[in-house]
């Protein structure tokens, strides 16, 4: 059911979190005069700069550290983040009790009058979504400029609804949508009008339990795309993931949509001029040029504006040359595959920083390409005994040393770097048991090679 905000209402905002989307949310009730109470689980010291930029609105009330029955029965509209789990007891406490249950993500595809793009996969989602943008962007300019290219979603901290009635007709936003993005908007049956989707292995099992509920939340953002023959919804498929080559057979012949597929990119007068590093990246630069066809934005266009696109933060970034060896931050990489990806990324002999929160993912690729392709793997968190596990059963003889902080490991790689190495920071696994978030052990990775 939609939400309809006004001053005549009481919105619960469930899941401040840290990643701009709680906050987005509360402003967006806020100023449609509603009374707002925020609830988070995490400890009211961790909501400092959350806190901060929702001070100018009087109306919203915090109530943080705990989650209260009582609120959940107050409230008319519960705005979910899309980090709580659709079967969330208190969720149902507010449904029970009248609520409408609705999320960030809904209430912008509800508002947005402009074509949607998403982008959503396992790996390569923030890469496309920023590369597609860039691109686009640079190709819109040069066709009408005043036709603006926006981008949100999952990726960084970028406000939807805060920005949401800026949006004109004409406009294209360009979104990365995570998994439990898909789910929410399925609850509503809504999907955008291009969907793109990278790839697929599992990930999220915490949450979603099984691979197929996963590839389902993701599948949802084809299967509620609205069918129209006269302007038929855009659906874009690896061919080279199986599972998603066999979406591209079961949707091909509906009407009323369009399907495309890609493959890695073998323009050479695009990858001539495309500095990110990687087979990986030329699957995510065929995504991204495939979306831009969309547009019919001209190859020349392309070749060019491909020319200052530089890695994301977090996404093998390079820090610093010491000594002879390079040390890289990709901290981002939270799954066994994109770990993977980085370790094929670079020729040269590789240290490997791994291990973090336990997602309950397999470890035995990863584990072979370790023992096969690195020098030496340093593990830290959680999962390290089961990666290290993981590589000992795969017969490889690579060097393992377990150490107890990020801080030890930078030691460990310090000794064993030799000139012509590279020190890679890709843990293979969530943060969440030593770091706030991804962005945090990032950080704190690149303060210690500086300091080294
Ligand atoms: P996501 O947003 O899906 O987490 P990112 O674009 O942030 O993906 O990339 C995260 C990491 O995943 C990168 O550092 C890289 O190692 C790996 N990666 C990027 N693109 C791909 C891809 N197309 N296939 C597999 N791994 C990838």
């Amino acid at each position: 059911m939609k939400a309809n905000f006004s001053k005549d209402n009481n919105v619960l905002i469930m899941g401040l979190g840290n990643f701009g989307g709680g906050a987005d949310a509360a402003i967006f009730a806020a100023k449609s005069g509603a009374s707002v109470i925020v609830t988070d689980l995490g400890s009211p010291e961790k909501f400092a700069k959350a806190k901060a930029s929702l001070a100018k609105h009087s109306n919203i009330d915090y109530h943080l550290g705990y989650h209260d029955e009582a609120d959940f029965r107050w409230a008319d509209i519960v705005i979910v983040n899309p980090a709580v789990a659709p079967n969330n007891k208190y969720i149902s406490i507010a449904r029970d009790a009248g609520a409408v249950i609705t999320s960030q993500i809904e209430i912008f595809f509800e508002m947005c009058k402009c074509t949607t793009v998403a982008i959503t996969g396992a790996n390569g989602k923030s890469t496309t979504t920023a590369l597609t943008a860039h691109l686009l962007n640079a190709g819109l300019q040069q066709q009408s400029p005043q036709r603006k290219v926006w981008l949100g979603g999952n990726i960084g901290n970028m406000p939807l609804l805060d920005i949401v009635e800026d949006i004109k007709e004409d406009d294209v936003a360009i979104l990365e949508i995570s998994s439990f993005q898909a789910e929410q908007l399925a609850a509503s049956e809504l999907a955008p009008k291009i969907s793109l989707i990278t790839n697929l292995s599992p990930n999220h099992l915490d949450r979603h339990k099984t691979y197929q509920a996963y590839c389902n939340a993701k599948e949802s953002l084809f299967r509620y795309q609205s069918l129209d023959e006269n302007a038929p919804a855009i659906s874009i498929f690896n061919l080279d993931d199986e599972i998603t080559a066999g979406w591209l057979e079961k949707y091909k012949l509906q009407k009323g949509r369009c399907c495309k597929g890609f493959s890695v990119c073998e323009d050479k007068s695009l990858i001539e001029n495309f500095q990110l590093l990687g087979r990986v990246n030329l699957y995510n630069l065929a995504a991204a040029v495939s979306i831009c066809d969309c547009f019919d934005v001209d190859r020349e266009i392309l070749v060019e504006a491909i020319k200052d696109f530089k890695s994301l933060p977090h996404r093998l970034e390079f820090v610093a040359n010491k000594d002879g060896v390079s040390w890289y931050n990709d901290s981002i990489a939270t799954t066994p595959q994109s770990t993977i990806a980085a370790i094929e990324a670079l020729d040269c002999p590789k240290i490997i920083i791994a291990g973090g929160y336990d997602k309950k993912l397999s470890f035995k690729d990863l584990g072979k390409a370790l023992s096969q392709k690195a020098k030496a793997v340093i593990l830290i968190g959680e999962s390290a005994a089961a990666i290290r596990e993981a590589i000992q059963e795969s017969g490889g003889n690579c060097h393992i040393e377990m150490a107890d902080s990020l801080s030890d490991a930078v030691l460990f790689a310090k000794k064993l770097g030799c000139v012509g190495d590279a020190v890679v920071l890709s843990p293979a696994c969530a943060s969440y048991d030593m770091f706030a978030n991804f962005q945090d052990r990032g950080e704190k990775f690149i303060q210690l090679v500086k300091s080294l």
